[in-house]
């Protein structure tokens, strides 16, 4: 394995792995590790080159550092991307390879899942290396970490209803989910048992179907979900959706989902809901629930780690505070408050 340093301003630790026997060509980035090792998923994609690559894995990295600190873990943020297609490039001698990058880095970096990436590759990629998470139950793990999001994503509901409507009982309130793949279906399911009306939308008609089916849920098109009437709309498809064409279709009172970077631009669209009074739940602070899993149950080696998800819900009430105080978006104060957690000695977390 040939490894070469890709020297990065603002990143701790940044390396590109060839490997030309199995063709493996990946980057891990490490963003921090003041907090503690820097865990994050493996993405495999076909980018379109090195360059693309390295943009996707820095951004992935850095975002992750952000996560772990506001969710108080004693965590730093990393990220790894394989260059290729999965469905063509991936094979055994591939991950192994990828297992031997992960582990010359000696647990300063440790892996997960992402895009392209299944569970069935980290069992083969933790083969060569002792420094993966996400395992199936079956091998100790903490397994799929999606249910677990769902439960911080409820729980971050709770605090945006409290915030907005002055009200702690969901039932009776409507909730339009984009995408019940594996977060937004868990999600609904949860909405439905405390009798919230569901709407969603699936550009996967079986998938679409089975939600419907479960949950008496009203279906519409894709580009229909920003528009319709509910309280919360629950981004849990897409990035980049709260955007200059959405915005103003909103009629939704709360924005509360799974999906990563939802806001299209953080600053301007973060102040655009403020101005339309449309209570925003910053994504990576509503969606750490399966991170939070992963780092109790496969890290701590705790053997529940509901305790921890629970506290979305405090750390949204601090932030959506700290945004009223100052008259910011929570966006804005979420950053601001984690930049603080970031540039801080680590504290018994
Ligand atoms: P998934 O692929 O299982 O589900 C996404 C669903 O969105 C799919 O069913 C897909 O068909 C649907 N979709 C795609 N385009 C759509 C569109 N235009 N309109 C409506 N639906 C559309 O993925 P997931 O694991 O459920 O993750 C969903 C989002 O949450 C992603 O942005 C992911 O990065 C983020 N996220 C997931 C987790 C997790 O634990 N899985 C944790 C944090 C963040």
């Amino acid at each position: 394995m040939e490894l070469r340093i890709l020297k990065q301003a603002g990143f701790e630790e940044v390396v590109l792995g060839f490997d030309p026997e199995s063709g493996l060509r990946a980057i891990i980035a490490i963003h921090s590790t003041k907090l503690g090792p820097a865990l994050g998923g493996i993405r495999m994609l076909p980018y379109a080159d090195e360059e693309a690559a390295l943009k996707d894995v820095l951004l992935l990295a850095r975002a992750m550092s952000y996560k772990a600190a506001a969710a108080h873990l004693k965590l730093g943020g990393g990220k790894a991307v394989i260059i290729g297609d999965p469905v063509i490039r991936k094979t055994v001698p591939l991950l192994r390879a990828m297992g031997q990058f992960v582990n010359q880095l000696q647990g300063r970096y440790i892996a997960a899942k992402d895009a392209g990436i299944t569970t069935d590759d980290l069992v083969e990629i933790s083969k060569v290396t002792k420094y993966v998470t996400g395992l199936p139950k079956s091998m100790n793990g903490s397994g799929d970490p999606s249910p677990w999001t769902a439960i911080g994503i409820l729980e971050g509901i709770r605090a945006c209803v409290e915030e907005q409507m002055g009200r702690i009982r969901l039932q009776g309130l409507t909730a339009a989910i984009q995408g019940v793949g594996h977060v937004g279906f868990s999600l609904a399911e949860l909405l439905h048992e405390k009798k919230v009306r569901l709407i969603i939308s699936d550009t996967n008609v079986e998938l679409l179907q089975r939600a419907q089916k479960n949950f008496n849920a009203e279906v519409v098109a894709p580009d229909e979900i920003y528009s319709v009437k509910a309280d919360i709309f629950s981004p849990c498809a897409l990035g980049g959706i709260i955007n200059d064409e959405t915005t103003p279709k909103l009629q939704c009172s709360i924005i509360a989902g799974g999906a990563n970077n939802q806001l299209a631009d953080e600053t301007k669209h973060d102040e655009a809901l403020l101005k339309r009074g449309i209570l925003y739940a910053p994504d990576y602070i509503i969606n750490a629930g399966g991170l939070i899993n992963i780092y109790s149950r496969d890290i701590l080696k705790e053997k529940d780690s509901l305790p921890r998800i629970q506290k979305i819900h405090d750390n949204l009430v601090g932030i959506f505070h700290v945004a009223r105080e100052k008259k910011i978006g929570p966006a804005q104060a979420a950053n601001q408050m984690t930049e603080t957690f970031l540039d801080s000695e680590p504290k018994d977390r």
